[in-house]
């Protein structure tokens, strides 16, 4: 099957180009210059003297792009379907939650494997590969959550390597679940630093929060808002110095996930211009929510209990500035969707019982997209941040993240012009409620490709179940 994708504007991290794109089979073959006229372009076979693509049989399908930008598929490296959390279990299967990414131009997500303590990675790993393979509708690979630090558990880390996970998340919040000491985090950074595997932080400092937690509870303090007044960002900002100071003593790079606090930026700002390995990504919740949505009236606020928690919505700029910087080099969007009838409910009179978590898989795309209408990104950083730097920070470039010769044919036809609006009734996620409930967005995907199949067009699904392959990830190309 050959498809070319005509009359677009191509976007990809270091600029726009007018190209058509010759897809052949689950490969892209060629760029196909707009300059070039010919009667061979336009119809998909260039001449045989036409550089590159040249030779190739005729397209068996145009994809006419006009007016219309044509992107490398969205990259979410912080995903969690099916996962067990407090009882209960992320509503998003596998196979939902990959078919609602396709909707939103997101191709590939790397989801988290979670380690329960007193079990190995590897046993871990078959789990996971079990909940996914044969249920996604796109690619996709794992971190591995690490829980249980112990010597069986450090070895196993060269093995996942070699199965391609190579990337170790670890927390310094939820004591009594994932919580690793100092001492902990150093032996497994000092593992990582041995074979160049990346560490992973959830930084906020569970062992203070707790005692706030506590605190406000005794004093009949239950509401969802309370969430986010028990984690304040100084105790994000101080956790995020204090990883990096582990890093720095290991000589391992390490990446803040889901950083949500200018005290945590300023650290890993710090730490960058020193010229320490460090990377941090954000998510579109701390770019567009707030701690006003935490504190809406009755329980509606746990709808937005996630952890870090939504902050005051000054934060929300020096995350902005963070990403234009590169401070801030990846947008994920730490998915974790728990309905709010049975499940949020669980912590109604509560708070501490409310399971962490927004869904987010299928608007990461459109919701940065609107930081360019607004001026906040550019639209090549836009693709940067969603697609090439998630692929060379997990090592899937240029197999993924960039639209060229050689490439998979992982492709977003956006349009910048569409209008949609956010809702539960229209989006695909396996979650009774929408976190961006009424929220219109300029831009709206239009066709996806992923290996050459098109999973969505013009607002329908063709994708399959079991499309979606295992990605056999190489070392982060950012750490040297
Ligand atoms: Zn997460």
């Amino acid at each position: 099957m050959r498809i070319l994708i005509s009359g677009g504007t191509v976007v990809t991290a270091t600029g726009t180009i007018p190209a058509d794109v010759l897809v052949d089979g689950e490969k892209i073959a060629a760029l196909l210059a707009r300059d070039d006229d010919s009667p061979e372009r336009l119809s998909g076979t260039p001449a045989p003297d036409a550089g590159p693509g040249a030779g190739l049989a005729p397209a068996d399908r145009v994809i006419d792009a006009t007016g219309k930008y044509v992107l490398p598929g969205g990259i979410d490296v912080h995903t969690h379907m099916e996962m067990p959390f407090g009882g209960t279990f992320s509503v998003d299967t596998f196979e939902t939650g990959t078919r609602a990414a396709a909707w939103g131009g997101t191709t590939t997500i790397v989801d988290f494997a979670v380690q329960a303590k007193g079990t190995s990675l590897l046993a871990t790993l078959d789990k996971w590969h079990a909940k996914a393979d044969g249920n996604c509708a796109v690619d996709y690979g794992f971190h591995m959550i690490v829980s249980d630090v112990n010597e069986a558990t450090l070895k196993e880390m060269d093995s996942c390597i070699a199965a391609g996970v190579n990337s170790f998340k670890m927390f310094m919040a939820y004591p009594g679940v994932f919580y690793a000491t100092d001492g902990e985090i150093l032996l497994a950074m000092q593992q990582a630093a041995r074979s160049g595997a990346m560490v992973m932080m959830h930084a906020e400092n569970g062992i203070a929060i707790d005692q706030l937690v506590a605190q406000a509870l005794a004093a009949g303090r239950t509401d969802p808002v309370e969430h986010g007044l028990t984690r304040p960002p100084e105790l994000e900002g101080e956790a995020t110095s204090r990883a990096i100071t582990l890093a720095r003593v290991a000589h391992s790079p390490l990446y803040i996930v889901h950083l949500s606090a200018s005290q945590a930026l300023a650290a890993v700002a710090e730490a960058r211009d020193a010229g320490q390995n460090v990377f941090a990504e954000t998510c579109p919740q701390y770019l567009y929510l707030s701690l006003d949505d935490l504190a809406k009236p009755g329980f509606e606020g746990a709808k937005y209990v996630a952890s870090p928690p939504l902050r005051p919505k000054e934060h929300q700029d020096s995350l902005w500035r963070g990403l234009r910087t590169n401070d801030l080099s990846v947008v994920s969007t730490d998915h974790c969707p728990f309905c709010f009838s049975e499940q949020k409910e669980l912590g109604r009179g509560d708070f501490s019982r409310i399971p962490n978590g927004i869904p987010g898989v299928e608007h990461r795309m459109d919701l940065l997209h609107q930081g360019v209408v607004s001026g906040q990104l550019s639209l090549p950083r836009w693709v940067e941040v969603c697609s090439t730097t998630p692929a060379r920070m997990f090592g899937l470039y240029p197999r993924k993240g960039v639209i060229q010769a050689g490439s998979d044919a992982d492709i977003v036809v956006y349009d910048p012009a569409a209008g949609q609006t956010l809702s539960v009734e229209t989006h695909h996620m396996n979650v009774d409620y929408s976190a961006y409930e009424g929220l219109s967005i300029t831009g709206r995907v239009a066709t996806v490709l992923s290996r050459g199949q098109v999973l969505v067009d013009a607002g329908e699904f063709h994708g399959s179940t079991g499309h979606g392959r295992f990605l056999h990830r190489e070392l982060s190309q950012y750490v040297r």
